[in-house]
């Protein structure tokens, strides 16, 4: 908890009010090694020679809450809505306009480093895929370059902003091998956490989480255990998971559509409850 630094962490924070199941020790690992200096006073922060981290890159298979994570983090830390850029569509943008496109995305937060400084809010930009950007490195694969000239712009950003507080680069992507070595050097994606699949009770938070809503209405049927669910989730996503309780929703409004009398369908309605069945229809 922070006074006079401009991030500052509400005293009543909880993890839980984040909606980010099974993450506890990937959170705090971030957050530690990413953020925790960030909320210290700035004179502080001088006086220590603290530099903060430029740069983290979460890996791992697709859905499993890398970017859910990235916006907490920067809610909780009174960041500016981050802006999220995938690499595909940077490469895919007129050929020649790429390191432009990069250059741009900087344009906020140098803006507001020049008029606020150390009191600017934090910028996020998101480098959804970083790998599309990245591949064309060196491999020729490419004839325009194109990949090769981003990245290079980005390194450049990043480099040159050492006095440049406000603003951390978040990459992410499902395939870490394919990272350029140049980025993750010491003052550019520094930090590297994976964001694996869930394990059990984490689909079970999971599960919690996105059934909390229609738990709070009443629709979430007698028969339904969700400790049951989470066992027979092994291997879904949190994105997967997700995606499970809308599809069991759909299972039960659809079956109460069929036994509905058009004209008392909104009665039925009302009574609809998400069964069991509806959930193994779903997982299937
Ligand atoms: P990708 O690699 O495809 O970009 P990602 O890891 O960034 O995926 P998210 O975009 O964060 O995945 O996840 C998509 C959605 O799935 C989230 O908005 C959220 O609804 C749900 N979800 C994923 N993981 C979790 C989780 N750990 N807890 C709660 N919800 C989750």
């Amino acid at each position: 908890v922070s006074h006079k630094a401009n991030m500052i962490i509400q005293p009543d924070f909880r993890f839980e009010d984040l909606g980010i199941g099974g993450l506890d020790h990937e959170f705090s690992n971030i957050f530690r090694r990413a953020f925790a200096s960030r909320i210290f006073p700035p004179d502080l922060v001088s006086k220590l020679g603290v530099q903060h981290v430029k740069g983290i890159l979460l890996y791992g298979p697709p859905g499993t809450g890398k970017t859910l994570m990235a916006r907490q983090i920067g809610k909780m830390l009174n960041a500016v809505e981050p802006l999220i850029v995938s690499g595909p569509e940077i490469l895919n943008k007129f050929v020649g306009q790429s390191e432009e496109n990069v250059r741009k995305l900087f344009e906020p937060a140098e803006r507001e480093y020049r008029e606020r400084g150390d009191q600017s809010q934090l910028h996020i930009i998101i480098f959804d895929e970083l790998d599309a950007i990245c591949k064309q490195r060196g491999a020729r694969s490419d004839s325009t370059g194109v990949g090769d000239s981003v990245v290079n712009q980005l390194l450049a950003k990043m480099d040159g902003v050492n006095q440049l507080n406000n603003f951390l680069i978040i990459g992410m992507t499902n395939r870490k091998e394919l990272i350029d070595d140049a980025l993750l050097r010491p003052g550019r994606l520094e930090v590297q956490i994976e964001v694996g699949l869930p394990d059990e009770p984490g689909r079970l938070q999971i599960i919690k989480i996105h059934t909390a809503k229609i738990r709070s209405n009443g629709i979430l049927g007698d028969d339904v255990d969700l400790a049951e669910l989470a066992a027979l989730s092994k291997n879904y996503s949190g994105a997967e998971i997700s995606g499970v309780v809308k599809s069991a929703s759909s299972y039960a409004f659809n079956r109460h559509i069929k036994v509905a009398d058009t004209a008392e369908l909104s009665q039925d309605i009302s009574d609809m409850k998400i069964m069991r069945q509806d959930f193994l229809n779903a997982l299937d």
